[in-house]
Protein backbone atom coordinates (compact mmCIF):
# COMPACT_ATOMS: atom_id res chain seq x y z
CA UNK A 1 0.00 0.00 0.00
CA UNK A 2 1.15 3.25 -0.54
CA UNK A 3 1.77 5.74 2.04
CA UNK A 4 -0.27 8.80 1.07
CA UNK A 5 0.86 12.17 3.12
CA UNK A 6 -1.57 14.96 3.63
CA UNK A 7 0.00 18.43 4.30
CA UNK A 8 -2.22 21.26 5.19
CA UNK A 9 -0.17 24.54 5.92
CA UNK A 10 -2.17 27.15 6.81
CA UNK A 11 -0.64 30.47 5.58
CA UNK A 12 -0.47 33.86 7.82
CA UNK A 13 0.63 36.95 6.51
CA UNK A 14 2.00 39.73 8.97
CA UNK A 15 4.27 42.87 8.26
CA UNK A 16 8.24 42.19 8.75
CA UNK A 17 9.32 42.66 12.30
CA UNK A 18 12.50 44.94 12.63
CA UNK A 19 14.53 41.80 14.61
CA UNK A 20 13.96 39.74 11.04
CA UNK A 21 15.45 42.70 8.95
CA UNK A 22 18.39 40.09 8.31
CA UNK A 23 15.97 37.64 6.54
CA UNK A 24 16.08 40.03 3.72
CA UNK A 25 19.70 38.40 2.70
CA UNK A 26 18.40 35.02 2.17
CA UNK A 27 15.26 36.08 0.22
CA UNK A 28 17.06 38.26 -1.84
CA UNK A 29 19.12 35.69 -2.72
CA UNK A 30 15.55 33.35 -3.72
CA UNK A 31 14.56 36.20 -5.51
CA UNK A 32 17.96 35.41 -7.92
CA UNK A 33 15.69 34.03 -10.95
CA UNK A 34 17.75 30.91 -12.27
CA UNK A 35 16.85 29.09 -15.13
CA UNK A 36 16.17 25.69 -15.12
CA UNK A 37 19.76 23.96 -15.96
CA UNK A 38 22.00 26.62 -14.51
CA UNK A 39 23.84 26.22 -11.40
CA UNK A 40 22.77 28.68 -8.95
CA UNK A 41 25.03 31.51 -7.97
CA UNK A 42 26.94 31.65 -4.70
CA UNK A 43 25.56 33.01 -1.71
CA UNK A 44 28.34 35.27 -1.39
CA UNK A 45 26.61 37.18 -4.40
CA UNK A 46 24.02 38.92 -2.51
CA UNK A 47 26.90 41.30 -0.79
CA UNK A 48 27.71 43.14 -4.17
CA UNK A 49 26.56 46.39 -4.32
CA UNK A 50 23.66 46.28 -6.77
CA UNK A 51 21.87 43.52 -4.58
CA UNK A 52 23.13 44.48 -1.22
CA UNK A 53 20.76 47.75 -2.03
CA UNK A 54 17.55 45.96 -1.68
CA UNK A 55 18.37 45.28 2.13
CA UNK A 56 21.01 47.53 3.61
CA UNK A 57 19.30 49.74 6.17
CA UNK A 58 16.18 48.72 5.52
CA UNK A 59 13.35 50.55 7.60
CA UNK A 60 14.92 53.70 7.39
CA UNK A 61 13.37 54.76 3.83
CA UNK A 62 9.43 56.07 3.64
CA UNK A 63 9.04 53.74 1.57
CA UNK A 64 10.50 50.75 3.29
CA UNK A 65 7.64 48.12 3.33
CA UNK A 66 7.46 44.29 4.11
CA UNK A 67 5.63 41.64 4.50
CA UNK A 68 6.09 38.17 4.86
CA UNK A 69 4.22 35.24 4.52
CA UNK A 70 4.49 32.33 7.62
CA UNK A 71 4.18 28.38 7.85
CA UNK A 72 3.60 27.72 11.67
CA UNK A 73 6.37 30.15 12.53
CA UNK A 74 8.47 29.88 9.56
CA UNK A 75 8.92 32.96 7.31
CA UNK A 76 8.77 31.63 3.77
CA UNK A 77 7.70 34.09 1.75
CA UNK A 78 8.46 38.05 1.18
CA UNK A 79 7.42 41.03 -0.83
CA UNK A 80 9.01 44.14 -0.22
CA UNK A 81 9.35 47.67 -1.33
CA UNK A 82 11.63 50.94 -1.67
CA UNK A 83 12.86 53.60 -3.33
CA UNK A 84 15.93 51.98 -5.17
CA UNK A 85 18.16 52.64 -8.22
CA UNK A 86 17.70 48.85 -8.77
CA UNK A 87 17.12 47.35 -12.36
CA UNK A 88 13.39 48.24 -12.11
CA UNK A 89 14.05 51.65 -10.88
CA UNK A 90 11.31 54.56 -12.63
CA UNK A 91 11.88 57.51 -10.46
CA UNK A 92 12.63 58.88 -7.13
CA UNK A 93 8.67 58.81 -6.15
CA UNK A 94 8.39 55.13 -7.26
CA UNK A 95 8.74 52.57 -4.87
CA UNK A 96 10.20 49.13 -6.45
CA UNK A 97 9.43 45.82 -5.69
CA UNK A 98 10.96 42.79 -4.36
CA UNK A 99 9.18 39.54 -3.93
CA UNK A 100 10.49 35.94 -3.48
CA UNK A 101 9.19 32.34 -2.27
CA UNK A 102 10.49 29.39 -1.17
CA UNK A 103 10.58 26.91 -3.61
CA UNK A 104 8.42 24.56 -2.24
CA UNK A 105 5.73 27.36 -1.52
CA UNK A 106 5.86 28.75 -4.93
CA UNK A 107 2.57 28.29 -7.34
CA UNK A 108 0.31 28.46 -4.52
CA UNK A 109 -1.26 31.45 -4.64
CA UNK A 110 1.08 32.90 -2.15
CA UNK A 111 3.04 35.36 -4.22
CA UNK A 112 0.08 36.98 -5.34
CA UNK A 113 -1.38 37.61 -2.02
CA UNK A 114 1.32 39.05 -1.00
CA UNK A 115 1.46 40.95 -3.94
CA UNK A 116 -1.95 42.12 -3.05
CA UNK A 117 -1.46 42.95 0.34
CA UNK A 118 1.33 44.95 -0.51
CA UNK A 119 -0.23 47.07 -3.23
CA UNK A 120 -3.14 48.36 -0.22
CA UNK A 121 0.11 49.51 1.83
CA UNK A 122 1.08 51.46 -0.54
CA UNK A 123 -2.14 52.32 -2.01
CA UNK A 124 -3.11 53.76 2.14
CA UNK A 125 0.39 55.31 1.98
CA UNK A 126 -0.92 57.48 -1.19
CA UNK A 127 1.57 55.71 -3.39
CA UNK A 128 -0.03 55.96 -7.22
CA UNK A 129 2.79 53.43 -9.16
CA UNK A 130 5.19 50.94 -8.13
CA UNK A 131 8.27 49.50 -10.59
CA UNK A 132 9.51 46.14 -11.02
CA UNK A 133 12.10 44.00 -13.12
CA UNK A 134 11.99 40.68 -14.22
CA UNK A 135 13.39 38.18 -16.32
CA UNK A 136 11.17 37.80 -19.26
CA UNK A 137 11.33 33.73 -19.21
CA UNK A 138 10.46 34.06 -14.93
CA UNK A 139 7.04 32.24 -14.19
CA UNK A 140 6.34 35.07 -11.97
CA UNK A 141 5.54 37.67 -15.39
CA UNK A 142 1.90 36.20 -15.46
CA UNK A 143 1.33 36.82 -11.56
CA UNK A 144 2.38 40.59 -12.04
CA UNK A 145 0.26 40.82 -14.94
CA UNK A 146 -2.45 39.24 -13.30
CA UNK A 147 -2.51 41.89 -10.17
CA UNK A 148 -2.31 44.88 -12.22
CA UNK A 149 1.73 45.50 -13.55
CA UNK A 150 1.82 46.38 -17.04
CA UNK A 151 5.34 46.06 -19.15
CA UNK A 152 6.56 49.44 -20.04
CA UNK A 153 9.75 48.88 -21.16
CA UNK A 154 12.26 46.11 -22.06
CA UNK A 155 15.55 45.29 -23.27
CA UNK A 156 16.71 41.58 -24.21
CA UNK A 157 16.48 39.75 -21.02
CA UNK A 158 14.23 41.88 -18.83
CA UNK A 159 10.59 43.48 -18.73
CA UNK A 160 10.45 46.50 -16.49
CA UNK A 161 6.74 46.51 -14.98
CA UNK A 162 4.64 49.38 -13.44
CA UNK A 163 1.66 48.99 -11.44
CA UNK A 164 -0.63 52.16 -11.61
CA UNK A 165 -3.16 52.87 -8.64
CA UNK A 166 -6.73 53.14 -9.64
CA UNK A 167 -6.41 56.60 -10.50
CA UNK A 168 -9.30 57.25 -12.92
CA UNK A 169 -8.55 61.06 -13.09
CA UNK A 170 -6.63 61.94 -16.23
CA UNK A 171 -9.42 59.12 -17.40
CA UNK A 172 -11.96 61.00 -17.07
CA UNK A 173 -10.32 64.04 -18.03
CA UNK A 174 -9.57 62.45 -21.33
CA UNK A 175 -12.71 60.96 -21.48
CA UNK A 176 -14.54 64.65 -20.69
CA UNK A 177 -12.55 66.39 -23.04
CA UNK A 178 -13.22 64.21 -25.92
CA UNK A 179 -16.64 63.86 -25.63
CA UNK A 180 -17.62 67.47 -25.04
CA UNK A 181 -19.73 66.13 -21.81
CA UNK A 182 -19.59 68.29 -18.48
CA UNK A 183 -19.40 65.77 -16.18
CA UNK A 184 -19.70 61.77 -15.84
CA UNK A 185 -22.46 61.55 -13.43
CA UNK A 186 -22.51 57.35 -13.46
CA UNK A 187 -26.04 55.81 -13.16
CA UNK A 188 -25.93 52.25 -15.35
CA UNK A 189 -23.18 50.04 -16.40
CA UNK A 190 -23.67 48.80 -19.58
CA UNK A 191 -22.52 44.90 -20.21
CA UNK A 192 -21.41 43.52 -23.08
CA UNK A 193 -22.13 39.55 -23.14
CA UNK A 194 -19.24 37.10 -24.77
CA UNK A 195 -15.54 38.10 -23.10
CA UNK A 196 -17.33 39.83 -20.43
CA UNK A 197 -19.72 38.02 -18.37
CA UNK A 198 -19.09 34.45 -19.98
CA UNK A 199 -15.54 32.79 -20.57
CA UNK A 200 -16.82 32.14 -24.19
CA UNK A 201 -14.50 33.69 -27.04
CA UNK A 202 -12.25 30.45 -26.68
CA UNK A 203 -15.68 28.18 -28.20
CA UNK A 204 -16.85 31.54 -30.30
CA UNK A 205 -13.46 31.56 -32.44
CA UNK A 206 -13.40 27.94 -32.88
CA UNK A 207 -16.56 27.78 -33.58
CA UNK A 208 -16.17 30.60 -36.36
CA UNK A 209 -12.81 28.79 -37.78
CA UNK A 210 -14.72 25.41 -38.51
CA UNK A 211 -17.57 26.86 -39.35
CA UNK A 212 -16.42 28.95 -42.52
CA UNK A 213 -14.04 26.28 -43.77
CA UNK A 214 -16.92 24.20 -44.09
CA UNK A 215 -18.37 26.78 -46.98
CA UNK A 216 -14.79 27.84 -48.45
CA UNK A 217 -14.37 31.10 -46.13
CA UNK A 218 -11.64 31.21 -44.36
CA UNK A 219 -10.92 33.15 -41.08
CA UNK A 220 -8.06 32.93 -38.58
CA UNK A 221 -8.55 32.74 -34.70
CA UNK A 222 -6.78 35.77 -34.18
CA UNK A 223 -9.36 37.42 -36.57
CA UNK A 224 -12.53 36.24 -35.32
CA UNK A 225 -11.48 38.12 -31.66
CA UNK A 226 -10.87 41.24 -33.86
CA UNK A 227 -13.96 40.68 -34.82
CA UNK A 228 -16.29 40.09 -32.10
CA UNK A 229 -19.08 41.93 -31.54
CA UNK A 230 -20.30 42.42 -34.95
CA UNK A 231 -23.09 40.74 -35.78
CA UNK A 232 -22.87 36.77 -37.20
CA UNK A 233 -24.46 37.82 -40.00
CA UNK A 234 -22.00 41.28 -40.89
CA UNK A 235 -19.29 38.78 -39.92
CA UNK A 236 -20.04 36.68 -42.73
CA UNK A 237 -20.87 39.25 -44.98
CA UNK A 238 -17.42 41.24 -44.33
CA UNK A 239 -15.31 37.89 -45.03
CA UNK A 240 -17.66 37.08 -48.26
CA UNK A 241 -16.72 40.80 -49.40
CA UNK A 242 -12.97 39.84 -48.89
CA UNK A 243 -12.84 36.45 -49.96
CA UNK A 244 -15.64 36.13 -52.69
CA UNK A 245 -15.77 39.46 -53.94
CA UNK A 246 -19.51 39.88 -52.96
CA UNK A 247 -21.94 39.96 -50.48
CA UNK A 248 -23.42 36.55 -49.00
CA UNK A 249 -26.93 35.71 -49.61
CA UNK A 250 -29.72 35.34 -46.96
CA UNK A 251 -29.17 31.58 -47.42
CA UNK A 252 -25.97 31.84 -47.12
CA UNK A 253 -26.36 33.94 -43.67
CA UNK A 254 -28.46 31.77 -42.49
CA UNK A 255 -26.24 28.54 -43.18
CA UNK A 256 -23.32 29.28 -41.55
CA UNK A 257 -24.46 30.69 -38.81
CA UNK A 258 -26.86 28.11 -38.42
CA UNK A 259 -23.73 25.69 -38.76
CA UNK A 260 -21.37 28.00 -36.55
CA UNK A 261 -24.43 28.05 -33.70
CA UNK A 262 -24.51 23.97 -33.62
CA UNK A 263 -20.69 23.96 -33.56
CA UNK A 264 -20.59 26.44 -30.46
CA UNK A 265 -23.33 24.40 -28.46
CA UNK A 266 -20.84 21.38 -29.18
CA UNK A 267 -18.24 22.87 -27.37
CA UNK A 268 -20.29 22.51 -24.03
CA UNK A 269 -21.46 25.26 -21.72
CA UNK A 270 -19.14 28.35 -21.23
CA UNK A 271 -18.57 29.79 -17.74
CA UNK A 272 -19.37 32.78 -16.30
CA UNK A 273 -16.00 34.76 -16.53
CA UNK A 274 -14.42 34.90 -12.67
CA UNK A 275 -15.41 38.13 -11.20
CA UNK A 276 -18.72 38.54 -12.63
CA UNK A 277 -21.09 37.52 -10.45
CA UNK A 278 -19.70 39.81 -7.61
CA UNK A 279 -19.15 42.22 -9.85
CA UNK A 280 -22.76 42.41 -10.85
CA UNK A 281 -23.82 42.44 -7.69
CA UNK A 282 -21.66 44.75 -6.23
CA UNK A 283 -22.98 47.31 -9.05
CA UNK A 284 -26.50 46.21 -8.42
CA UNK A 285 -25.86 47.24 -4.53
CA UNK A 286 -24.37 50.57 -5.54
CA UNK A 287 -27.82 51.19 -6.87
CA UNK A 288 -26.58 51.23 -10.67
CA UNK A 289 -28.51 49.99 -13.35
CA UNK A 290 -26.99 47.47 -15.74
CA UNK A 291 -28.45 46.44 -19.19
CA UNK A 292 -27.00 44.01 -21.31
CA UNK A 293 -25.63 45.24 -24.62
CA UNK A 294 -24.23 41.85 -26.74
CA UNK A 295 -24.09 41.34 -30.94
CA UNK A 296 -24.85 37.90 -29.97
CA UNK A 297 -28.03 35.75 -30.68
CA UNK A 298 -26.66 32.85 -29.41
CA UNK A 299 -29.82 31.67 -27.47
CA UNK A 300 -27.86 29.12 -25.48
CA UNK A 301 -26.03 32.02 -23.75
CA UNK A 302 -28.61 34.57 -23.26
CA UNK A 303 -30.62 31.92 -21.71
CA UNK A 304 -28.21 30.74 -19.18
CA UNK A 305 -27.78 34.48 -18.02
CA UNK A 306 -30.82 34.59 -15.66
CA UNK A 307 -28.91 31.25 -14.27
CA UNK A 308 -25.84 32.62 -13.57
CA UNK A 309 -27.25 36.12 -12.59
CA UNK A 310 -30.49 35.48 -11.24
CA UNK A 311 -32.48 38.63 -11.48
CA UNK A 312 -30.00 40.89 -13.16
CA UNK A 313 -31.05 41.12 -17.14
CA UNK A 314 -34.73 40.81 -17.56
CA UNK A 315 -35.90 41.60 -21.17
CA UNK A 316 -36.66 45.13 -20.87
CA UNK A 317 -32.50 45.30 -19.89
CA UNK A 318 -31.12 43.84 -22.45
CA UNK A 319 -30.21 44.42 -26.32
CA UNK A 320 -29.17 41.17 -28.45
CA UNK A 321 -28.42 40.64 -31.77
CA UNK A 322 -32.20 40.76 -32.73
CA UNK A 323 -32.72 44.36 -32.01
CA UNK A 324 -30.49 45.98 -33.39
CA UNK A 325 -30.11 46.77 -37.45
CA UNK A 326 -26.40 47.71 -37.52
CA UNK A 327 -25.18 46.25 -34.63
CA UNK A 328 -21.33 47.24 -33.05
CA UNK A 329 -19.04 48.91 -34.30
CA UNK A 330 -22.01 51.19 -35.04
CA UNK A 331 -22.71 53.12 -32.05
CA UNK A 332 -26.60 52.01 -32.47
CA UNK A 333 -26.71 49.12 -29.49
CA UNK A 334 -24.79 51.22 -26.93
CA UNK A 335 -27.56 54.00 -27.90
CA UNK A 336 -30.16 51.15 -27.40
CA UNK A 337 -28.77 50.48 -24.17
CA UNK A 338 -28.90 53.82 -23.01
CA UNK A 339 -32.83 54.32 -23.69
CA UNK A 340 -33.28 51.06 -22.09
CA UNK A 341 -31.16 52.32 -18.74
CA UNK A 342 -32.96 55.85 -19.08
CA UNK A 343 -29.68 57.34 -18.84
CA UNK A 344 -27.38 59.81 -21.48
CA UNK A 345 -23.79 58.91 -22.40
CA UNK A 346 -21.92 60.69 -19.45
CA UNK A 347 -24.02 58.84 -17.11
CA UNK A 348 -23.11 55.70 -18.17
CA UNK A 349 -20.23 53.29 -18.55
CA UNK A 350 -19.41 50.54 -20.65
CA UNK A 351 -17.47 47.40 -19.86
CA UNK A 352 -16.26 46.10 -23.26
CA UNK A 353 -13.73 43.45 -24.23
CA UNK A 354 -13.53 43.25 -28.01
CA UNK A 355 -12.12 45.75 -30.04
CA UNK A 356 -15.21 46.54 -32.30
CA UNK A 357 -17.22 46.77 -28.97
CA UNK A 358 -14.30 49.83 -27.67
CA UNK A 359 -15.37 51.60 -31.03
CA UNK A 360 -19.05 51.37 -30.06
CA UNK A 361 -19.33 52.42 -26.89
CA UNK A 362 -16.96 55.10 -27.86
CA UNK A 363 -19.05 56.32 -30.67
CA UNK A 364 -22.03 56.36 -28.37
CA UNK A 365 -19.98 59.12 -26.18
CA UNK A 366 -19.62 56.65 -22.91
CA UNK A 367 -16.96 56.38 -20.65
CA UNK A 368 -15.44 52.92 -21.68
CA UNK A 369 -13.99 50.24 -20.12
CA UNK A 370 -12.20 47.84 -22.09
CA UNK A 371 -11.37 44.37 -20.14
CA UNK A 372 -8.79 42.60 -21.89
CA UNK A 373 -9.87 38.63 -21.44
CA UNK A 374 -8.85 37.31 -24.72
CA UNK A 375 -5.09 37.17 -26.78
CA UNK A 376 -4.91 40.19 -28.47
CA UNK A 377 -2.51 42.80 -27.08
CA UNK A 378 -3.79 46.01 -25.00
CA UNK A 379 -3.10 48.21 -27.84
CA UNK A 380 -5.78 47.35 -30.23
CA UNK A 381 -8.34 48.28 -27.77
CA UNK A 382 -5.89 51.52 -26.76
CA UNK A 383 -6.40 52.30 -30.19
CA UNK A 384 -10.35 52.39 -30.73
CA UNK A 385 -10.24 54.59 -27.82
CA UNK A 386 -10.75 52.73 -24.86
CA UNK A 387 -10.62 55.12 -21.62
CA UNK A 388 -8.96 52.43 -19.35
CA UNK A 389 -7.97 48.87 -19.60
CA UNK A 390 -8.55 46.16 -16.91
CA UNK A 391 -6.42 42.65 -17.67
CA UNK A 392 -9.59 40.58 -16.40
CA UNK A 393 -13.36 40.69 -15.14
CA UNK A 394 -11.66 39.50 -11.73
CA UNK A 395 -9.37 42.65 -11.43
CA UNK A 396 -12.32 44.82 -12.24
CA UNK A 397 -14.23 42.76 -9.46
CA UNK A 398 -11.86 43.02 -6.75
CA UNK A 399 -11.20 46.53 -7.93
CA UNK A 400 -14.66 48.13 -7.87
CA UNK A 401 -14.77 49.66 -4.32
CA UNK A 402 -12.40 51.84 -5.36
CA UNK A 403 -13.23 52.12 -9.23
CA UNK A 404 -16.25 53.29 -7.95
CA UNK A 405 -15.02 55.43 -5.59
CA UNK A 406 -12.86 57.17 -8.33
CA UNK A 407 -15.93 57.20 -11.19
CA UNK A 408 -17.90 59.38 -8.34
CA UNK A 409 -15.07 61.64 -7.77
MG1 LIG B 1 -17.36 40.60 -26.04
Amino acid sequence: MENIIIMTTTITYRELLPSEVGLLKTFVYEAIFVPEGVEPPPFEIVCKPEIALYYNNFGSGNADFCIVAVDGYKVVGAVWTRIMNDYGHIDDNTPSFAISLFKEYRGKGIGTTLMIKMLDVLKNHGYKRASLAVQKANYAVKMYKKVGFEIVDENDEEYIMVWRGLMLEKEIAAYLSRSGNKSLDVKAFLFDMDGVLFDSMPFHARSWCSAMKEFGLSITEQQAYMNEGRTGASTINELALQQWGRQATQKEIDDIYKRKVELFVSCGDAEPMKGAVELLENIRKAGLKIVLVTGSGQKSLLNRLNRFFPGIFAPENMVTAYDVKYGKPNPEPYLMGLQKAGVSASEAVVVENAPLGVRAGVAAGIFTIAVNTGPLPDEVLAKEGANVIFPSIQYLAENWGEVWKELRR
